[in-house]
């Protein structure tokens, strides 16, 4: 049997504003109010993958958004809706968390959580904010040389009766494409998700797909506005106004890669949990309803494109650097360019790549057994100090 993946308008979800209610309470829940018309989008996605049905009165609900710590995060307009249709459907408790890029400190975490609308949503819908990195683990030990020997995962993807993975559309400079597959990784420990990126990524991220799929119920992707280039932190926003749902997140996965223009058998993430066996890869074994996707197919900016076009011959190695690096990378470079400065070196390395020839070392991994210092030091250097480093007259 195929895969099932749902393509929907958002319509009045992708075009109101994020926060059109004052904070509430718990009377965004009733059925008939007009409020709870953002949710009929949402709905008929669920519906058309077949998972309409998957909260049930009393469940205990999961809305893991992506929250990486920095800006393109999943919109708060659609965690609300997710956390309401999950009320409307009879749940007795929503929590709606993620945990961030491993080095955010709570107090900054606290305060991402509320400029990304986690706890404004929260107060209109009755739904709890949880910043995962305060709550337990529980730890495994998976038998496989691509992840740390230990991964710890957030408790509440075992407490909880049903899990709505809520990704957002992006480039990303690392996997292409991050969606479903990628918005898993916040589910680890800080020091996992670091460790991560000392090992193969793709490969890594594979064991957790596979770790944790038994407990994702669905996804639902937040295509709404999209964000392409010089993803996952600075990426240009995409008026898209789409959803996209399926118990399948890798079917999922792909099908938003062909979406964005992006051959899935290219996208690594997907390529390597279709093998594993987490979901499917291949779109001729994946039934796409709702909207004909041929409608909405767009070619996404790729990072390196948007690169090229706003610093041509610059080379960046980012082989194995975590997601601190290649966000505070990508903003320093978004800034230079905003302010018309030149980058005035040709090559840049983030994480613990062996270009020792590179013009700039950013980071303390690039550093590493290099036998110099690095340009910009710092676990990861802040946006400030890369952005003084990449404009400095050589
Ligand atoms: S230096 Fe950069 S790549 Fe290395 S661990 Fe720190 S943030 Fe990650």
């Amino acid at each position: 049997m195929k895969s099932v993946v749902a393509l929907v308008k958002g319509g009045e979800l992708g075009t109101g504003s994020d926060f059109p209610h004052p904070p509430s309470g718990r009377a965004l829940r009733a059925r008939g109010n007009r409020c709870l018309s953002p949710i009929l989008p949402l709905e008929e996605a669920l519906a058309l993958c077949g998972m309409g049905d998957c909260v049930g009165k009393g469940d205990t609900v999961l809305v893991k958004p992506n929250l990486h710590g920095g800006p393109g995060h999943t919109s708060a307009r659609l965690m609300r809706a997710a956390c309401q249709w999950a009320f409307a459907r009879g749940a007795r408790r929503v929590v709606l968390g993620d945990g961030p890029f491993w080095g955010i400190t709570s107090q900054a975490a606290q305060g991402y959580f509320e400029r990304a609308g986690v706890l404004q949503a929260c107060a209109e819908t009755g739904a709890e904010p949880a910043y995962f990195h305060e709550h337990p683990y529980r730890l495994h030990h998976p038998q496989s040389p691509h992840v740390p020997r230990v991964l710890g995962v957030s408790h509440f993807l075992y407490d909880c009766d049903v899990v709505i993975n809520l990704p957002v559309l992006k480039t990303h400079f690392n996997t292409l494409i991050t969606v479903a597959i990628k918005n898993l990784k916040g589910l680890l420990r800080p020091v996992d998700k670091r460790r991560l990126h000392e090992m193969e990524l793709h490969l890594a991220l594979g064991v957790v797909a596979q770790l944790v799929r038994p407990e994702v119920t669905v996804t639902l992707c937040d295509a709404l506005t999209a964000y392409e280039g010089m993803g996952p932190s600075s990426g240009t926003p995409v008026e898209m106004n789409l959803l996209l749902a399926s118990g399948d997140f890798v079917a999922l996965d792909a099908v938003v890669c062909d979406l964005s223009g992006v051959e899935p058998a290219s996208a690594r993430l997907v390529r390597e949990c279709a093998a594993l066996g987490v979901g499917v890869g291949d779109l001729d074994q994946i039934q796409v309803v709702g909207e004909k996707l041929s409608e909405h197919r767009r070619r996404f900016k790729l990072p390196w494109e948007a690169l090229a076009d706003d610093f041509p011959g610059l080379t960046v190695h980012s082989r194995g650097a975590c997601s601190g690096c290649t966000m505070n990378l990508c903003a320093a470079l978004s800034e230079v360019s905003a302010r018309g400065q030149k980058v005035t070196c040709d090559s840049i390395l983030i994480g613990p790549g062996p270009e020792t020839e590179a013009d700039l070392l950013v980071g303390k991994c690039a550093a590493q057994g290099k036998g110099r210092k690095a340009d910009a030091e710092g676990c990861p250097p802040v946006i400030g100090e890369i952005r003084r480093a990449l404009s400095i007259e050589r």
